[in-house]
């Protein structure tokens, strides 16, 4: 099984994924609701990531 996201082998820890970044990407995009066909660009994959880490950090800020 490889890692939706960026293909990479998964981890049993993180499966399907490779790693806690791809489970947060891939969390990311359903939860804003914008799920896509992951790219496998990697500077896509950075901005995707780096996207999903402003989400997060956003999400937890209070009103
Ligand atoms: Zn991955």
């Amino acid at each position: 099984m490889s890692c939706p996201i960026c293909a990479e082998d998964s981890t049993a820890k993180y499966r399907p994924f490779c790693s806690r970044r791809c489970a947060d990407v891939d969390l990311s995009k359903w939860m804003n609701g914008n799920y896509a066909i992951p790219s496998r660009d990697p500077e896509d994959i950075e901005a995707a990531a780096d996207a999903a880490e402003a989400a997060q950090i956003a999400a937890q800020k209070p009103q």
